[in-house]
């Protein structure tokens, strides 16, 4: 039986449990708990509520009317999904981070707004603000894989744990959609969260000494 499976056993008997518990139970890392949930999340066997992990049974299901994302058109099955916002007014979701930047290249010349969400939290986080652990082997919805973390201290934790690397917005965003290992100062956007990506990239040029 593999820990996964008796996570699931353990929710059978338990209607509900934290990932502080599991890693107490199981002796591992709570990073580890962290990575075994986020795939069962995706199969859809689990639910996280408010801090707690729960099967993900009918009555745990708010909403059944999955979306579709728009880039991979795989069912939204993240409770909290890459959202961005398009010139004020139009909302858009991604499946995760991966397809949230093949999203925002659709609108470079746009003013958007993007809210991910923090792996281990689960707290809405600023996406230009966020940090992001590329191309670990943790398995996420889209490959290479992108997860995000309000700090750059846990997003280093992950990558110790489970590899790839460990990147701003502006080189997460070209590793993905322009597949560049390119490394662009992260931009001054302290509080506005509004941005711009072609106006990004032509102020970074301009800054290049
Ligand atoms: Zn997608
Ligand atoms: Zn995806």
């Amino acid at each position: 039986m593999t820990r996964r499976d008796k996570i699931i056993e353990i929710l059978k008997e338990r209607k509900e449990i934290s990932v502080k518990e599991l890693s107490k139970i199981f002796n591992v890392s709570e990073m580890t708990i962290y990575r075994d949930i986020r795939e069962l999340e995706q199969e859809g066997e689990i639910k996280r509520k408010h801090g707690a992990i729960l099967l993900n049974e009918k009555e745990n299901t708010e909403t059944l009317v999955v979306d579709t994302c728009p880039i991979c058109d795989k069912p939204i099955t993240r409770a909290y999904p890459y959202r961005i916002t398009v010139e004020d007014y139009k909302v858009i979701e991604a499946c995760c981070e991966h397809c949230g930047f093949l999203l925002h290249s659709k609108y470079e010349d746009k003013k958007v707004s993007a809210i991910t969400y923090d792996f281990i939290t689960e707290n809405p986080i600023s996406a230009i603000n966020a940090w992001y652990v590329v191309g670990s082997s943790a398995v996420a919805c889209c490959s290479p894989s992108v997860i995000s973390f309000a700090s750059k201290e846990d997003a280093e934790k992950f990558q110790k744990g489970f590899g790839g690397k460990v990147m701003d917005f502006m080189e997460a965003y070209n590793t993905i959609v322009n597949n560049m290992q390119i490394s662009i100062k992260s931009c001054c956007h302290p509080q506005n969260i509004t941005f711009n990506i072609s106006e990004m990239k032509s102020n970074k040029d301009k800054t290049k000494t």
